[in-house]
């Protein structure tokens, strides 16, 4: 079998769906429930890198740098990221990547999940979060802390999400990952986390 000690979890969904606001009520009620998990954020790790090199100033600005930076960079964070997972997660812990399965960029649609990333990581689960493109548009219009409106809007999303969810099965099947496609109601961020930790137990 080839997987981490630990239990890996990696969260991807369309930018503005909710990844990051459904994690920490995660954070919260795995604390709760004794659970022992590490939640990442692979952006930042991508973000730290790109800072350093002066590349940019805030996570929006990733997406939009030369693709072969891009992919540089996505190879140094997932590198990152299991290194520090390893050196403190046992058998029973829980590593959480929240993350993306698709980034649109201006030279097409990239995986945020090749091989040599999946190499590293050895998920066991890539959970979808999904939500009405209405719904994750408005969302994306009342967070004024992020730049998303190079989307394209309900139709933009509703495309992104439709590859996306084809990008999560394609990168499932490198290392036999489960795909839980979990919606996240409107205002019901801690319902959308509960449903993750139930699956996440039966991992
Ligand atoms: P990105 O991929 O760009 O980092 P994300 O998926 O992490 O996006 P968040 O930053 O968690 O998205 O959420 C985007 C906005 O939507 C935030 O303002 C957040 O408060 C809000 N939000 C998250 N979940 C819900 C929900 N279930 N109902 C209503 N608003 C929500
Ligand atoms: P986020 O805060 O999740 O939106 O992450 C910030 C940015 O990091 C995203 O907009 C992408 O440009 C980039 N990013 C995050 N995860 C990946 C990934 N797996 N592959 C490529 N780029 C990624
Ligand atoms: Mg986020």
């Amino acid at each position: 079998m080839d997987r981490n000690p630990f239990k890996v979890v990696i969260v991807t969904g369309v930018p503005g769906v909710g990844k990051t606001t459904v994690l920490s009520h995660l954070e919260k009620r795995a604390e709760e429930e004794g659970l022992k998990v590490k939640i990442l954020n692979f952006g930042s790790y991508m973000l730290e890198f790109a800072v350093k090199e002066g590349l940019v100033s805030n996570r929006d600005e990733i997406r939009r740098l030369p693709l072969r930076k891009m992919l540089e960079l996505q190879a140094l964070a997932a590198r990152s990221i299991a290194e520090d997972a390893s050196k403190e997660l046992g058998e029973d812990d829980y590593l959480i990547i929240d993350t993306h399965a698709l980034v649109k960029t201006a030279a097409g649609y990239l995986p945020g999940l090749p091989r040599n990333v999946l190499d590293h990581l050895k998920p066991d689960m890539i959970v979808v979060v999904e939500a009405p493109p209405e719904d994750i548009v408005r969302r994306q219009e009342r967070d004024k802390t992020r730049f998303r409106a190079d989307l394209g809007g309900v139709e933009g999303v509703k495309r992104l999400m439709e590859n996306a969810r084809a990008a999560s099965f394609a990168s499932a099947v490198q290392y036999a990952s489960t795909v839980a496609i979990v919606e996240n109601k409107e205002g019901k961020p801690e319902e959308t986390a509960s449903k993750i930790l139930e699956h996440m137990k039966k991992l």
